[in-house]
């Protein structure tokens, strides 16, 4: 059975529950009795994927002016 933690607002101390998944959103009570707890979040988050060399295809020079003799 998963385990939970939640915290305690009037302790404002944590606490784990052992208690199935379906249970996990319900209201807990603290070990001193207290409903206003809240779930804590117990797995990392995961993220930072790594994006690199995307390069956005460079654009430019050439106009071709010079080349064609209107500079002159
Ligand atoms: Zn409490």
């Amino acid at each position: 059975m998963p385990r939970y933690e939640y915290r305690c607002r009037p302790c404002g101390d944590t606490f784990e529950l052992s208690r199935p998944m379906s249970e996990s959103a319900a209201p807990a009570s603290c070990p001193e009795g207290h409903d206003d707890t809240t779930k804590l979040l117990s797995t990392v988050a995961v993220g930072g994927s790594a994006k690199a060399g995307a390069s956005a295809p460079v654009t430019g020079g050439g106009g071709g002016c010079c080349g064609g003799g209107c500079c002159g």
